[in-house]
C-alpha cells in the first residue's frame, strides 16, 4: 500500500511539469499533523467557553479585575460584540453551534434546542448525522478533548462516542469515537482547569474544548449584576484567573506558544437571573477573543474581517442577512482552518473559513 503511494507520487513528480498533476496525499502518519503543515504552523486550538459571560463584565472589571481578558485584548484579536445563535440564548443549543458550525434552527440547523439533561444524541434529535469539529480533526488523526463543567455536556461525548460517532471518513481509520480525552464535572471549574493544563502539558490535544460553568451558575443565583463586588463579577474574575492560567501555560512553553491559538467566547450573556430571551441584547451579545500563534495583537476582529463580517451594533442579526456578525458558532470552522483542515461537513456558520485573525498578506509562494 505504502509503496503504491510512493510510486504514484514519483510518477506524479516526473510528470508534474508537463501535465500539471498533483501528488496524491498519502495517509497521515501517527504523530504528524495530518495537514502536513510546516513547523511553526498552528497545531493546537484551545476553545474556551465561559458560560454566561457578558462582555461588559470584562470592561467593568477593568484590567486590574480581569487581567487575562485584558491580556487577550492587548495581545490578541477580539470583539466584545459577537453574537449567539439567533433563536436561542441558552447553553446546549449554543455550544452545539460552536462545535458543529450550524445554527439551531433552519434547514442546516443542528436542531438541538433542548437544554436539560440529554436523553438523545444530537443526531437522534436532528434525524441525521450532525458532524462536528471533533469529526473533522479526529478523522485526520488529530487528538481531541472535552473538559466541561456541567453534566449535560455528556451530549457531546455521547453523540461522538464509539457507538454514535460516524465511521472515519478519511483513511486510515481512527475509529468512530471522535473524542480522545474527556472530563465532565458537576460545576467543578478547578477540575476543568486542571484537566486542561494536564492536556497542554502531556496529551497535547490538537483541539481542546473547555467549558467553565460558575459564571452562569452565579448569574442564576445572584443575578447578572455588574455592581462593584457583585457575586457575578467575582465569578467572572475567577473565570479570568482560569483563562490566565491557560495563557501562562501556553506562553511558558515555547513549542506550545509557537503552535497554539486560544479562542475564548461564550454561549450567552444574561440579565436579571436568566438569559432565555433571545431578543434581549444582554443575552445575545457575547465576546470573542483569539490569542496566540499568528494572531494580530490588539486588533479588532471586525476591522480585520471588514470584507466578510459586519459589526452588528446592537442588532440581533438573522442568519439570512447579507452582512453577518462574528458568532460563537464561528468557532468550529475557525479552529479547523487554523489547524489546516476543511470546514465541518454540513456547517453553514463560517463555512467559507474566511474569518481571519491577522491582516491577510499576499503569499510569496512560487518565487
Ligand atoms: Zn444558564
Amino acid at each position: 500500500m505504502r509503496s503504491n503511494w510512493m510510486y504514484a507520487g514519483l510518477m506524479c513528480l516526473s510528470l508534474a511539469a508537463a501535465l500539471g498533476c498533483s501528488a496524491p496525499v498519502a495517509p497521515a502518519e501517527t504523530g504528524k499533523n495530518a495537514a502536513g503543515k510546516a513547523p511553526g504552523a498552528v497545531q493546537h486550538v484551545v476553545l474556551v467557553s465561559v458560560d454566561g459571560l457578558r462582555p461588559d463584565a470584562v470592561t467593568t472589571l477593568g484590567e486590574v479585575g480581569a487581567p487575562a481578558f485584558h491580556r487577550l485584548m492587548k495581545e490578541g484579536a477580539f470583539t466584545l460584540n459577537a453574537r449567539t445563535d439567533f433563536d436561542f440564548t441558552v447553553t446546549l443549543p449554543n455550544h452545539t453551534c460552536m462545535v458543529t458550525g450550524r445554527p439551531v434552527e433552519g434547514e442546516a440547523g443542528h436542531k438541538y434546542s433542548e437544554n436539560s439533561a440529554p436523553t438523545q444524541s444530537i443526531h437522534d434529535v436532528k434525524g441525521a448525522y450532525v458532524a462536528s469539529v471533533f469529526d473533522v480533526a479526529h478523522d485526520r488523526g488529530l487528538r481531541t478533548a472535552i473538559f466541561a463543567g456541567k453534566p449535560k455536556f455528556v451530549v457531546y461525548t455521547m453523540s461522538y462516542d464509539s457507538a454514535r460517532g460516524a465511521a472515519d471518513a478519511e483513511a486510515p481509520d481512527h475509529g468512530k469515537a471522535k473524542v480522545d480525552a474527556e472530563e465532565i464535572s458537576n460545576y467543578n471549574d478547578p477540575a476543568t482547569l486542571s484537566a486542561t493544563l494536564r492536556e497542554l502539558a502531556g496529551g497535547r490535544a490538537n483541539f481542546v474544548f473547555v467549558h467553565f460553568a460558575e459564571t452562569d451558575k452565579t448569574g442564576h443565583t445572584d443575578t447578572w449584576d455588574l455592581e462593584k463586588d457583585s457575586p457575578y463579577l467575582k465569578a467572572v474574575a475567577k473565570a479570568d484567573a482560569a483563562v490566565g492560567k491557560i495563557m501562562e501555560a501556553i506562553a511558558a512553553d515555547q513549542a506550545l506558544a509557537d503552535s497554539t491559538v486560544l479562542l475564548v467566547t461564550s454561549d450567552h450573556g444574561g440579565t436579571g437571573n436568566n438569559h432565555k430571551d433571545a431578543k434581549d441584547k444582554l443575552n445575545y451579545t457575547i465576546p470573542f477573543f483569539a490569542w496566540g500563534a499568528g494572531v494580530a495583537k490588539g486588533a479588532d476582529l471586525y476591522e480585520l474581517n471588514a470584507a466578510s463580517r459586519k459589526n452588528p451594533g446592537e442588532e440581533r442579526v438573522p442568519y439570512d442577512a447579507a452582512a453577518q456578525p462574528i458568532r460563537n458558532g464561528d468557532a468550529a470552522n475557525l479552529a479547523l482552518k487554523l489547524l489546516g483542515l476543511p470546514a465541518v461537513p454540513g456547517s453553514t456558520i463560517g463555512a467559507k473559513q474566511d474569518l481571519v485573525l491577522a491582516p491577510v498578506q499576499e503569499k510569496q509562494e512560487g518565487k
